[in-house]
């Protein structure tokens, strides 16, 4: 596949992944809309052994989510564009903005998470799978495992 390339508005930062995306979807959180300086941050999951930064700086904060879980949010410590984000206790996928890919027309997400914190102003994807709050366990960790389990196949 072609791999996925990406990186800031001021170029400093960028990466590539040689895997494609095993989860899309769109977090209406308030945590989300803080990062993104929007109405919800948008997101494909890569696996992290195929990621690589290949340039610039970044920066991170960590979060406690809504979930409850402890979220790592990395941006470019130069412009402040965020790119990525992952658990630190559990470092197997990095969320990457869509924002920052380069061909932001790939993003086809399945679910929306938390539209009881959706912005009013805002509408919704037409095609996506609407959930109140963060998703059903299954709905990001059964892709995860299935793709990890194919790769030791
Ligand atoms: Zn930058
Ligand atoms: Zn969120």
């Amino acid at each position: 596949m072609t791999p996925l390339r990406g990186g800031c508005a001021c170029g400093q930062v960028r990466y590539e992944s040689t895997a494609g995306p095993l989860v899309q979807f769109i977090c209406h959180c308030r945590d989300c809309q803080h990062a993104s300086g929007g109405a919800f941050s948008a997101f494909v999951f890569v696996p992290r052994d195929r990621l690589t930064y290949l340039s610039g700086k970044m920066h991170h904060y960590d979060v406690k989510a809504e979930s409850g879980r402890e979220l790592r949010r990395q941006f470019c410590s130069a412009c402040g564009s965020p790119i990525s984000a992952h658990w630190p206790t559990s470092p197997v996928v990095e969320m990457l903005t869509v924002a920052s890919l380069d061909d932001q027309g790939i993003f086809a997400p399945t679910h929306e998470l938390w539209v009881s914190r959706a912005e009013a102003w805002h509408p919704f994807h037409p095609d996506t799978i609407k959930l109140p709050e963060g998703p059903a366990e299954g709905v990001v960790r059964d892709p995860i495992r299935a793709y990890f389990a194919a790769r030791r196949e």
